[in-house]
């Protein structure tokens, strides 16, 4: 099953909604859906920062990157930072009016939007933003979502490779022109608006400041310098508006007026040499290798994780590690690498968890929660996959639990075939536990008794 990278839009709404004003009703917004432990986010961010170092014309100049510090430090100690991820800026050397946050706590900033902001409220502004994105855990958020099936084997760490950024960018995932990991959804840029704002105020700016900013490069539209910004971070709507309704919600402040170190950092910015400028490219291929001997044994064996307990063919091999909430089964033929690297799983088994956002939890009242979660969840895999569609869907029951088996179809890396996935869910505490299992169609019936076998054998641990 080929995976490439996806730009996921907007498939929720926007999750925030305000009605009555009072302080009774601020949100203190929560990461949704993610596949990589915050230990990964942050091991990804730091290998995805010395690409940028490699790529990028850093300034190395001590008065601009104690200022830039001193502001992330102070955004820093405000709740809605989180104390999750350790934070850190650097300012490339450009005209550009841009900036970008690497997953795990890496800040970058163009000289060109420090240029452009007016007073530090407004640089403060893009900075509490972009630290809203790493909180809230948006680029692995939404590269969670646009890669379902191959991401839990790589992050179990079931194939050696050079590092987790390089084997991400296998599946597409890396820092290239419409990377996931920076590309951001209307309702993440909803949700880094509002959180943001509440870093500001706590921080002591006026968060009227960081909308007021957006619609400075709004009103750039069109023009060159301002579009990879304006690209990444799409415009949700009434940001202004939206600000202003929150700053109602928070109680009273005085904040902090311009500041005359900001004036001074403006003429430093001015007057940095200007430097040559590199760009990475990223380049996607297809070849597919010929159906391997990948055929489920009719033995089993017990994997044994933390929340669940199944048994699978004895002959495929399991990835992940059993504290997780994840694991990869597939015999190794079932995993195949095209000649650019790509990863593929075209046999095999793949167990996690989903959810959604907290909120529109919240909004929900239905009661076949099973079936909604379930649609979400393929309509996430269904936006991920170009070529994927859903055929069928049908109840059946897991360890005594409802559960649904909906059926898709989609293109197979093997040669001349399609793929039939079989997406099994069922409700549980943890979220949606789901399992996907992946076969060609010309093996499909054939291996239907191994899945029946598997699913009986499956028991929750409470
Ligand atoms: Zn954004």
């Amino acid at each position: 099953m080929r995976r490439k990278i996806f730009l996921v839009i907007a498939v929720l709404t926007a999750a925030i909604t305000m009605t009555a004003a009072g302080p009774a009703d601020l949100k203190d917004l929560r990461p949704g859906f993610n596949l990589f432990s915050s230990q990964q986010d942050i091991e990804v961010g730091r290998e995805a920062a010395a690409q940028v170092a490699r790529e990028q014309p850093i300034v190395h100049n001590s008065e601009l990157n104690d200022y830039l510090a001193s502001l992330v430090q102070r955004l820093a100690r405000s709740p809605h930072a989180g104390t999750e991820f350790p934070f850190s800026v650097q300012a490339i050397s450009d005209k550009n009016i841009n900036a970008f946050a690497l997953p795990g706590g890496t800040l970058f900033v163009y000289t060109g939007l420090i240029s452009l902001a007016d007073n530090e409220g407004q640089l403060a502004g893009v900075l509490a933003h972009e630290m809203s994105h790493i909180r809230l855990r948006h680029g692995t958020n939404q590269a969670s979502k646009a890669n379902l099936f191959q991401l839990p084997l790589m992050l179990a760490g079931g194939l050696a490779g050079n590092g987790l950024l390089g084997q991400l960018t296998q599946l597409g995932i890396g820092l290239g022109t419409g990377s996931v990991l920076l590309k951001m959804s209307r309702t993440a840029e909803s949700q880094a608006d509002y959180n943001g704002a509440q870093i500001m105020a706590e921080a002591g700016y006026n968060p009227i400041e960081m909308a007021q900013l957006f619609e400075k490069l709004e009103a750039q539209q069109g023009q060159a310098r301002s579009a990879q910004f304006l690209s990444d971070h799409p415009n949700p709507g009434n940001r202004i508006q939206a600000v202003q309704e929150e700053i109602q919600q928070m109680p009273r402040r005085s904040y902090t007026a311009d500041t005359r170190q900001f004036a001074r950092i403006k003429d430093v910015v001015t007057h940095l040499p200007a430097p040559a400028q590199l760009h990475g490219q990223y380049n996607d291929g297809h070849t597919a290798p010929a159906a391997p001997d990948a055929r489920p044994s009719r033995q089993s064996k017990q994997y044994q994780g933390r929340a669940f307990t199944f048994d699978y063919p004895d002959n495929w091999q399991a990835f992940g590690d059993p504290q997780s909430a994840m694991v990869t089964i597939a015999p190794s033929d079932g995993i195949v690498r095209d000649r650019n690297g790509n990863l593929s799983i075209g046999y095999g088994a793949i167990v996690s968890y989903y959810f959604q956002q907290s909120d529109e939890v919240q909004l929900r009242r239905d009661t076949d929660t099973l079936r909604i979660d379930t649609d979400d969840l393929v309509r996430q895999m269904l936006q991920a996959n170009p070529g994927m569609s859903a055929a069928e869907q049908r109840g059946l029951k897991v360890n005594g639990y409802s559960a649904l088996v909906t059926t898709l179809n989609a293109r197979s890396p093997f040669q001349g075939e399609t793929e039939i996935d079989q997406l099994v869910t069922v409700l549980r505490p943890e979220g949606l536990w789901y399992l996907v299992f992946i076969s060609p169609q010309s093996e499909s019936r054939d291996i239907q008794p191994i899945l029946e076998q598997m699913l009986r054998s499956v028991r929750f641990s409470r």
